[in-house]
């Protein structure tokens, strides 16, 4: 064997270990899931091979006959499930939807207002990220920590003071809507467009859970497609614009501004996730929540600081919880990698050291689509607890982690249940 076969064998192989790895894992990362099996199949097609610049029957390559049936297909589920007038499925991440977004409606100078990452915004939207590039100022909104939400009053005021020319909503610590019908006499008599982030619940979104963003005064909504909506790695953008002037911004700023190659085996991914979704999706995001309220209320009784008891600890997949005294969200989160549970540090309102979080983030998303209800909570609870408060040996709790997976193996609310959750396709 060559050596460089050896070297691409290593990698393989490196991605079986993995696979058996999290095969036995209790993954918690609140902006992941795992694809269906059918959609799966769509990421190794040679869709993948192909490029399709352009909209749909007005192409810059020969070649997408079928390129273009499949994506107008996709526009049009996209456009059923979340009730909106214009679906872009080209958006590669949703990292790259914001900025298209930017592009589209933002010049240089100018002044948005956004959510402050230490109150759960994501890095795309903040200076250091995507807005700086676009060489914009953003003013983040007051917080209201007890509640987990903008501060309603207080952002009125802001709103009114700054007079952006772009407001976006919507975080990655995302336990309660975002207050849009509250603020929208606000957003209207200022009168700027406005954005709703929402790559971390458009699964409820869709659903019809969490909250209705486009009936609630936002003109658009990008997200990422693999986080509630349990799809391919890739963005999207949905619009209901002001006018045709805002829709043909939006078109260009996805492209030419920041796509060439749409990545056509995902965006292929993502039509079956749609229609997936309108099929399972109302049963599945009741389900994501059901269990992300039972895992708050079992870490609860066990005695950690879960935030938001008052308010049933979150309205979406996820959950903030404050683990300081237990040595903290680094530590914490790398002694739940020992045994086999998945999950990330993350920082909380008042945390000033970026590095050292004191909190962790967990979400439910991924453990419903494998099959796990109210009851899975409590055991997934228990696990957590012998971890922080314990200080029991990892690799003990991973032997009972790894038995516990044994009765979720299979993919949920997809078309094919009985082909094992990650299933690598093989050249024989
Ligand atoms: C995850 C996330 C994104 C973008 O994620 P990608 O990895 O680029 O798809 C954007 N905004 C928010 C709020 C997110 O949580």
């Amino acid at each position: 064997m060559s050596d460089w076969k050896k070297e691409a064998d290593y990698i393989s192989g490196m991605i079986d270990r993995h696979h058996e790895w999290f095969d036995n894992s209790i993954p918690m990362i609140a902006s992941e899931n795992v694809i269906s099996p059918l959609a799966r199949e769509m990421l190794v097609t040679d869709f993948h091979d192909r490029y399709a610049e352009g909209e749909p029957g007005e192409r810059y390559y020969h070649g997408n006959i079928y390129v273009d049936k499949v994506e107008l297909k996709i526009m049009e589920l996209a456009r059923k499930l979340f009730k909106c007038e214009y679906a872009d499925p080209r958006p590669i991440s949703g990292t790259v939807a914001n900025i298209g977004i930017l592009k589209a409606l933002t010049k240089p100078g100018d002044v948005i207002t956004t959510p402050a990452l230490s109150d759960g915004a994501h890095i795309s939207t903040a200076k250091f990220g995507a807005v700086g590039i676009r060489g914009l100022t953003n003013q983040n909104y007051p917080f209201d920590v007890e509640n987990m939400n903008l501060d309603i009053d207080a952002t009125k005021k802001m709103l009114l003071e700054v007079r952006p020319k772009l407001a976006l909503f919507g975080r990655s610590v995302f336990l309660v809507p975002a207050p849009l019908e509250e603020l929208r006499p606000t957003l209207e008599e200022i009168g700027c467009p406005v954005w709703y982030d929402g790559a971390h619940v458009l699964g409820l979104i869709a659903a019809g859970r969490f909250q209705d963003p486009l009936r609630e005064g936002a003109h658009m909504i990008t997200g990422s497609t693999h986080k509630t909506l349990p799809g391919p790695q890739h963005g999207i953008l949905l619009a209901n614009p002001r006018d045709e002037k805002m829709l043909r911004r939006l078109k260009s700023g996805i492209f030419p501004g920041v796509t060439s190659n749409h990545h056509l085996h995902a965006m292929a991914a993502l039509g079956i996730t749609l229609a997936e979704h309108l099929e399972f999706g109302e049963d599945y995001a009741d389900q994501i929540i059901r269990n992300a309220k039972a895992l708050g209320q079992a870490m609860y009784e066990l005695g950690f600081k879960v935030f938001c008891p008052h308010l049933g600890f979150t309205e979406s997949h996820t959950l903030a919880i404050d683990v300081a005294e237990h040595g903290g969200g680094e530590m914490i989160s790398q002694l739940m990698e020992d045994a086999n549970m998945i999950a990330n540090k993350n920082l909380l309102p008042w945390d000033t050291k970026p590095k050292s979080p004191s909190g962790i983030r967990l979400g439910t998303q991924e453990l419903t689509r494998i099959g796990m209800k109210e009851s899975h909570m409590t055991e997934v609870a228990e696990f957590i607890k012998r971890i922080a408060m314990d200080k029991e040996d990892p690799a003990k709790v991973k032997e009972d982690v790894c038995e516990f997976r044994k009765d979720f193996k299979f993919v949920q609310y997809c078309f094919n249940t009985d082909i094992p959750a990650y299933k690598r396709h093989r050249i024989v």
